[in-house]
């Protein structure tokens, strides 16, 4: 059990991504202190929307420059805090050149570097580390093996590699590190919050994140002819945000959680967004036959393996803990949806 000095910073890294973002946004508006870390303070596209919260919130906002994989880069952040809430990890999924390099090097070196730091400054009580339902799981096929085909936080995936699901494979490791080093010491606690795919509102501009690009492919027309017959989980951005504050904040808050309100279809996304939307975007109106997706599947960045493991596969994820443990509650993929699209269009990226 840890109570969190709620008068210091809170160190949030990673502040310029997708989820980060909402999280700083929360913790100024709940009167916190935040010292949120970006690769580079020169680059305004990045960080805007960063620097307009710093208009708004003054002293309260400390930007920093840290890098995953500059060991010592996240010292002077961390010195003299008590919550670290750790979020950054490079996360795509299609176009990989070199997964160590890319993937697997910035996750599992930059979560031990951060983690390193908090073993050297003694002020640390509680790290929150986002992790991901992809280190629970890999494959959607992976379900057949589970009781009701429903993973929980009791599984861990153990499918992935550097050539399959890349990604899921640097999430695995990274979490995995993360426990083996808060196991080796008694001062600071890990929280870890898994989300399933985050969709919602972005609070930048930015089109370079992987939940933005999904959307606005499923707004323009890439998927016109059709959607691989695959189930995901979904959560709304900002319900993962105040997971990892109810997570850094709440004394008794342990574990792994989950963190995801539905598992749908990828063509309800679809559904959702032509039941409030009519015909004013082009989304995909039905499956695309399993044979096609061996074809074209390719090209979007969907492997054979990939085909052959998720499609038509069932997939059910237990959000139970994160609503017991944290208090969460979540919103409706309706909501979510809605919200992403009128915010892709205000911010005229559709
Ligand atoms: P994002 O917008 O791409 O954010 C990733 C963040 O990591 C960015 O701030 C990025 O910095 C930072 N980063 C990447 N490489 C770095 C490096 N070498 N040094 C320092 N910072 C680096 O994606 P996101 O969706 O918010 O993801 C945030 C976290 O949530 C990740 O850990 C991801 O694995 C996890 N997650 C995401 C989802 C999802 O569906 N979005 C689901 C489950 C888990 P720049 O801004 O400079 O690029």
């Amino acid at each position: 059990m840890k109570s969190i000095n709620s008068e210091l910073p809170v160190v949030v890294t990673g502040g310029s991504g997708y989820i980060a973002s909402w999280i700083v946004k929360y913790l100024l508006e709940e009167g916190k202190s935040v010292r949120a870390t970006v690769r580079s303070l020169k680059d305004n596209k990045k960080i805007a929307h960063l620097l307009e919260l710093k208009d708004q919130f003054k002293d309260k906002l400390t930007l920093l420059e840290a890098d995953l994989l500059q060991d010592g880069s996240f010292d002077q952040t961390i010195e003299g805090t008590e919550l670290v809430i750790h979020t950054a990890s490079p996360f795509f999924v299609a176009g990989i050149k070199n997964a160590q390099k890319q993937l697997v090097d910035p996750a599992l070196q930059g979560t031990r570097n951060v983690l390193e730091s908090c073993n050297r400054v003694s002020s640390v009580k509680r790290v929150v580390l986002t992790s991901s339902v992809a280190a629970i799981h890999s494959d959607n096929i992976d379900s057949l093996q589970v009781p009701n085909n429903t993973f929980t936080e009791e599984h861990w995936n153990t499918t992935s590699n550097l050539t399959h699901q890349p990604y899921a494979y640097s999430k695995t490791l990274a979490e995995k590190e993360a426990w083996e080093i808060q196991k080796k010491q008694t001062r600071w606690d890990l929280v870890v919050i898994n989300p399933s795919f985050v969709m919602g509102p972005s609070l930048s501009k930015r089109l370079d994140g992987t939940s933005v690009e999904f959307m606005k492919n499923m707004l323009t027309g890439v998927f016109r002819t059709g959607v691989p017959d695959t189930k995901m989980g979904f959560v709304d951005v900002r319900d993962v945000a105040r997971a990892h504050i109810l997570a850094g904040f709440t004394p008794n808050a342990k574990g792994r959680h989950i963190t995801s309100a539905e598992v749908i279809p990828m063509l309800g996304v679809a559904k959702i967004v032509k039941e409030n939307f009519g015909k004013k975007y082009s989304v995909p109106t039905g499956n695309l036959p399993k044979a096609l997706v061996y074809v074209i599947g390719p090209f979007f960045g969907l492997s054979w393996s990939y085909t052959k493991n998720n499609i038509g596969q069932p997939l059910n994820l237990n959000n139970e803990y994160s609503k017991s443990d944290l208090g969460l509650t979540y919103r409706s993929l309706n909501e979510t949806f809605v919200d992403h699209v009128n915010q892709m269009q205000t911010s005229g990226l559709i």
